[in-house]
Parts: structure tokens; C-alpha cells; sequence
């Protein structure tokens, strides 16, 4: 084992360092302020206002890890999980916003890209740039990489051609990274990443979807027609882009479950109080046993999917394997909030089942977790394969 670690005093995982704390709490009550009084508005119209982006990236929360030098806060990865969570308590739409910013987008580039594309697209990014993760099609989603979008090189640039399905973030945004193959007999090794402007002709976004939860974030489809993409804006090496998905997502997807504890602590927060002002048989319903002990259940599940969340992100910036860590805590987390979210409704009566109270969102908010940056059976598989060896 790494000495500095071995010798690393053991501190517990949900200990926030001063800054951590100061970071966290900031972003909650941002979030409490600016975001809670816009969360039925935002569901209705499937939008999150222009207003409020404008002061996301104001806060610094959509350039938490890009460096100083850029123009970031040069946070962590652990920053952006805790951001993730903070927004998600109590907006999850507006916790994947700033998640595939920063996770995906950002994550990447800092990964992947060359100093000169940091150093034209981190200042965007940091200021009021939006980031988008385009690798799902319509025929390819668990099996991502038989993704049919074709990158033919034409000398001075390469052009893109196919469509890409369910892309968050992508009625707003300004960048894409978008995977094509150069070579489809080539299978995983022809896949290239490529940083994909909104004004680059030949491209265009298409149908925004309708759907069941985190309606204020947008998913639509893009249409790339022969799209001219300049030769510097591969990003990482041609035939190579199958590593940066794989590992960029292995990554992302601890933020999906830090959304998902922080929608999951949210619904218990609103229940709490909830049952608490409730009554029935002349008393409040959570002074019945049988309530306190589902609300204590709740609160041990979303314990234990924090702590493996935070574990995953920790292993991450301490530059550990946290492959396993990272599938097992999307998986429980998402399942946790599904669970969670359900005995809220099922709490609040009839009132559970309505608009004008704010579990039943979070119920539908909920579903997500265990479909999307790889469904439920996809991390069994990763899981199964590493403890089978
Ligand atoms: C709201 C939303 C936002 C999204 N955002 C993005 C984004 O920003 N960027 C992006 O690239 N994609 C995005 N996606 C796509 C998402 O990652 C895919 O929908 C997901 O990976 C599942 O792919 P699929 O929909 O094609 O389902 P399928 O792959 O067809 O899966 C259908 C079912 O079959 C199961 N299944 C498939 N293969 C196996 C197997 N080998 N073993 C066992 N079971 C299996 C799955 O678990 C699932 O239950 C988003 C999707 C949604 C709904």
C-alpha cells in the first residue's frame, strides 16, 4: 500500500475538511435560496431558467475543478460530489445540470485534452460556457460501442454524420464531446472523442424528450450531418475514445449517486417535518412506532449509501481503484432513493400523490438513478465481473 496513505490518519468518511464543509454548506443554502422557490416552475415547464444558470456559474459551482489558472476553483472531485448532492437535496434536475458539467465535461477535458483545449475551452467553460456527454444512440446504449456515428477524415477537419439520442444538458449547451467511429470494422478501436461546438455547421440539436422525472433538465437528440469538426478538437488520441468514455463514466457515475442520496435525503427531510405537523388519532403520525421506524430505516439506508458514495469519490482523488466502489455505490444509491422516495409518498397519505407537495416529484426524479451513465444490470455486470475475477 502507498506509505503517505498507510500512514494518512483515519479519519471518518463523512468528516468534511473546514473548506468541504464551508463549500457544502454554501451550495445548500444556494440552493435553498435560489433554486427551492423555482422547483414546481422549472417541472412544469421542463426548463431550467436562464437567470439561474447565470448565477450557477456566478456561484463557481460550474468550474468547481478547473484549475486557478483557467479560471476554476481548482477544487476536487470530492467538491463536485458534494455539489452534486447539496443541489440535489433539493433540486435533482438542477444536480445533474452541474454534474455533467463538471463530471463529464470538465473531468474530460481535464483528462484528456491537449494544454492548447484547456486553454481555449476552460475559460468558456468556467464562465458561461455549457457542457455536454454525447455518446448514446438509439440502437446503442448499454452496448455503447456499437455506436454508429461515423468521423471520415477530410484533410484540414473530420466529418461527423449519425445522431445521438438522450443527451443531458443538451438544450442548453454550447459544447458537446461527442464519440464517432473512424473505422467500424475497427469495433471499440475506432472510437474517437471528439469536442463538438454548438456552431459548427452540420450540426443541430433536435427533439427534446418529454418525460416521466428531472423534467428541467433537457435530453435531446442531435443531428449531425456531415458536421465539420476542426482536426485539433480530437480529444485524446484517435481510436482512443472508448478508454475516455469508459473512464470518464466509471467516474460520472459516483455523482449519479451522489444525486441520488442528496434526492433521497431531500424526500426524508420534507417527510420528517411532515409527519411531525401531521395528525391523526388526535397525535402526530410520526409518534407512531411503526412510522419511526420506517423513517429510521430511511435514514440508516441513505447513511450507508453516503458513505459509498463518499468512499468512491475519496478513492478517486487519492488516485485508488475505485472501479467496484463506483458501480456499487450508483447501484444502492439509486435503489435507496427509489425505496426512500416511495415510503415518503406512501407518508404523506393522499398528499404524497400530489403536485402541490413535493415528495411525488422526487418519486419520479428517483426513477433515473438506475438507468442512466450505465442501468442497474450493466454495474451487477461490472460488480460480478470483479469480484469473479
Ligand atoms: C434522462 C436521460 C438522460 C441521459 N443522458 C445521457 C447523456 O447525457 N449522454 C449519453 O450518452 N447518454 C445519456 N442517456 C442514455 C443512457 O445512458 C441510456 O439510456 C442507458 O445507458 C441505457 O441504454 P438504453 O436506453 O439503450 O437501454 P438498453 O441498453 O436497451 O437496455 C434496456 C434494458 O436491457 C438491460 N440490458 C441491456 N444489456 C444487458 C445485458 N448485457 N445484461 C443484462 N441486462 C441488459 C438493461 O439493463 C435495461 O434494463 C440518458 C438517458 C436518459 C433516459
Amino acid at each position: 500500500m502507498n506509505k503517505q496513505i498507510a500512514d494518512a490518519p483515519h479519519s471518518p468518511l463523512t468528516l468534511l475538511s473546514e473548506d468541504e464543509r464551508l463549500f457544502r454548506d454554501s451550495v445548500y443554502a444556494f440552493a435553498d435560496r435560489e433554486v427551492r422557490p423555482l422547483i414546481r416552475e422549472m417541472d412544469e415547464q421542463a426548463k431550467i431558467p436562464r437567470d439561474l444558470i447565470r448565477k450557477l456559474f456566478d456561484l463557481g459551482v460550474m468550474a468547481i475543478e478547473i484549475p486557478e489558472v483557467h479560471g476554476g476553483g481548482g477544487a476536487t472531485f470530492f467538491h463536485s460530489i458534494l455539489a452534486v448532492e447539496s443541489f440535489s437535496r433539493v433540486d435533482p434536475s438542477v444536480g445533474v445540470f452541474v454534474d455533467v458539467q463538471n463530471t463529464l465535461m470538465i473531468n474530460a477535458l481535464q483528462r484528456w485534452g491537449s494544454e492548447e483545449q484547456k486553454g481555449r475551452y476552460f475559460p468558456l467553460l468556467a464562465t458561461h460556457a455549457i457542457g455536454a456527454y454525447a455518446l448514446s444512440e438509439s440502437g446503442s446504449g448499454s452496448d455503447a460501442f456499437a455506436l454508429a456515428t461515423r468521423a471520415v477524415d477530410r484533410g484540414d477537419h473530420w466529418a461527423l454524420t449519425g445522431r445521438k439520442l438522450w443527451i443531458t444538458n443538451a438544450g442548453e449547451a454550447d459544447l458537446f464531446i461527442v464519440f464517432a467511429t473512424v473505422d467500424p470494422d475497427a469495433g471499440y478501436r475506432g472510437i474517437t472523442a471528439f469536442l463538438v461546438e454548438r456552431g459548427f455547421p452540420g450540426f443541430s440539436v433536435g427533439k427534446k424528450e418529454d418525460k416521466l422525472g428531472i423534467r428541467a433538465s433537457s435530453t435531446c437528440e442531435l443531428l449531425l450531418e456531415d458536421c465539420q469538426v476542426p482536426r485539433a478538437n480530437v480529444l485524446g488520441e484517435v481510436g482512443k475514445g472508448y478508454r475516455t468514455a469508459i473512464e470518464t463514466l466509471n467516474e460520472g457515475r459516483i455523482a449519479i449517486g451522489a444525486q441520488m442520496i442528496g434526492l433521497a435525503q431531500g424526500a426524508l427531510d420534507h417527510t420528517i417535518q411532515y409527519t411531525s405537523e401531521r395528525k391523526q388519532f388526535g397525535k402526530p403520525i410520526a409518534e407512531f412506532q411503526a412510522v419511526q421506524h420506517q423513517l429510521a430505516r430511511a435514514a440508516t439506508e441513505i447513511h450507508a449509501a453516503r458513505l459509498m458514495v463518499y468512499e468512491a469519490a475519496r478513492l478517486r482523488d487519492a488516485g485508488q481503484p475505485f472501479l467496484t466502489q463506483a458501480a456499487m455505490c450508483k447501484l444502492f444509491s439509486s435503489e435507496v432513493a427509489e425505496r426512500v422516495t416511495s415510503l415518503c409518498v406512501n407518508l404523506y397519505g393522499g398528499y404524497g400523490f400530489v403536485k402541490d407537495y413535493p415528495v411525488e416529484k422526487l418519486y419520479r426524479d428517483a426513477k433515473i438513478g438506475q438507468i442512466y451513465e450505465g442501468t442497474s444490470n450493466l454495474q451487477l455486470q461490472t460488480i460480478a465481473k470483479q469480484i469473479l475475477g
